[in-house]
């Protein structure tokens, strides 16, 4: 038989700011089922993962069983969600069981979605399903292989309990692992309260878990602010150079500590498309492609007037503080874009930069306007690098642009292994997904693991994995996703 697991959870943010964690319990799982278990994240985690694998240990990762002394509890934050603003939302169907002590020193939160409704679910169920748990587990791991900041997910259990969706479906919970919960929509909640102790005590445990530079600063709270902007504007230039859609950018799904969170109706583009939108709530496209480096700098300006009362005793002095700081956003985004698409086409560090700006920028309109497959693309630019520009040719209709970018590109000298170290060959690519999803809500977990096992080592060109490096086939149609 397993051993039990043995965990030890700290209860720092309950503790830190306790007017913003109200203690609860996860429902009980009638009849608990681990689909799938990120063993090296658990030994990151100092935990044992044939421990997790008993019925002991799968009852710990659903909340079922709380460790000694862990006060497991439902966040509050408020949120704009599509520009509109809620006072009140807060962990629905989730919950924070505590934090742990990595292998690295490091707290991490554990956390629960879909663990039954708490004081927060207004007209929500409380529950989660397997196909959209599996949804966030698979892409999740897959943009943390991309080397992008990103929650983690632990496991995926199916509880036994059915949830009623378009159809009944089987229901599940996530063990979401993150440096925090913190989002900007926390310190919307502190500042609404109007108690100016809560805001500061949030905003110490922001510094001390994420930017601890920030501590030593003259201004410890405008340097967090300016901390967050720099971290969300490398965040978001990371996700448009791999093509990543989130799709709801609210200000409840933007953190303070610069991971990606809430994979709801995220997508990855194939083709190029700056208008691109995946989510079947996003009419007017506010949370497309191309306008998440915008919607990126709305949200900071939301968490800039949170911290106002912190910034300045006078209010004006504040608000010139924090727009200075704000200011800082599109140059960090286009500085850590410019970055990342010099290294994408391979060219050298001290490549000559009048010449590499324009490069990437007629690249981008050439893509758009061929709405050419983004991630093959790239790959396909390298193997031109080599001499063989045939596949890369052949994704523009009219070759001749393509040839004419191609040579002033080949003329920097670029390195086609260095590109294939930074482009992706797999990204979870939205009709794998499905297909995934769809047989392990089935009950079959086969194709789940192939896919995960592609998009892990993204990099990694294996022969007999090609079609998981291929777009949809054009009958796949056109994709829409759901909260
Ligand atoms: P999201 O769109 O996933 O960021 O969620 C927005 C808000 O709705 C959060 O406060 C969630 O906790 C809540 N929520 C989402 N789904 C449910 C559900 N099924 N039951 C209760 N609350 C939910
Ligand atoms: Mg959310
Ligand atoms: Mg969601």
């Amino acid at each position: 038989t397993a051993a039990e697991p043995a965990v030890s959870l700290e209860g720092r943010f309950a503790r830190e700011v306790a007017e913003m964690a109200l203690p609860w319990q996860a429902e009980e799982a009638p009849d608990p089922r681990l689909l799938v278990l990120n063993e090296p994240l658990a030994a990151e985690l100092g935990l044992d993962p044939a421990a997790l694998r008993g019925p002991e240990g799968v009852r710990l990762l659903i909340g079922n069983r709380v460790p000694p002394g862990a006060t497991p509890v439902a966040q509050a934050y408020a949120g704009h969600q599509f520009g509109g603003y809620s006072p009140r939302l807060g962990d629905g169907r989730a919950l924070l069981l505590g934090e742990i002590v990595d292998a690295h020193g490091r707290l991490r939160d554990i956390h629960l979605k879909g663990s039954g409704r708490t004081p927060f679910a207004r007209g929500g169920d409380g529950q989660a399903v397997v196909g959209p748990m599996l949804r966030e587990y698979v892409v999740s791991e897959a943009m943390h292989a991309l080397g992008i900041p990103t929650t983690r997910s632990l496991a995926v259990v199916a509880t036994g309990r059915p949830a009623l969706r378009e159809r009944l479906m089987p229901g599940a919970v996530l063990t979401r692992v993150a440096d925090s919960h913190l989002r900007v929509g926390s310190f919307q909640y502190a500042h609404a309260a109007g108690d100016i102790g809560l805001l500061r005590r949030l905003a110490d445990h922001a510094i001390a878990r994420h930017h601890g530079g920030a501590a030593a600063d003259a201004n410890p709270y405008l340097a967090l602010f300016r901390a967050v902007v720099a971290a969300q504007a490398r965040l978001v230039a990371r996700w448009m150079l791999v093509g990543f859609v989130h799709g709801v950018m609210n200000t409840d799904n933007m953190t303070i500590s610069g991971e990606t969170i809430d994979y709801g109706p995220c997508a990855f583009m194939e083709a190029f498309d700056r208008s691109a939108v995946y989510s079947s709530i996003d009419e007017g496209g506010r949370y497309a492609y191309g306008n998440q480096p915008l919607a990126a700098e709305w949200n900071l300006a939301r968490l800039a007037e949170s911290l106002l009362p912190l910034l300045h005793e006078d209010p004006e002095r504040a608000v010139a503080l924090a727009e200075e700081s704000l200011g800082a956003f599109r140059e960090l985004y286009g500085a850590a874009w410019s970055a990342g698409m010099r290294s994408k086409l391979g060219l050298p560090r001290d490549a000559d930069d009048d010449a590499a700006a324009p490069l990437a920028d007629e690249l981008v309109a050439l893509l758009q306007e061929n709405r050419v497959d983004h991630t093959s693309f790239f790959r396909n630019l390298a193997e031109a690098g080599r001499g063989r520009a045939d596949a890369a040719r052949a994704m523009f209709p009219d070759p001749a642009a393509f040839d004419d970018w191609t040579t002033r590109w080949s003329a920097l000298d670029p390195d086609p292994d260095a590109m294939d170290r930074v482009n992706p060959v797999y990204i979870p690519r939205n009709h794998l997904v499905e297909e995934a999803l769809a047989a392990a809500t089935e009950g079959d977990m086969d194709p789940f693991g192939r896919l995960l096992e592609a998009v892990t080592r993204p990099y990694d060109e294996r022969p007999g994995w090609e079609r998981y490096a291929r777009p949809a086939p054009s009958d796949f149609g056109d994709y829409r996703t759901f909260c």
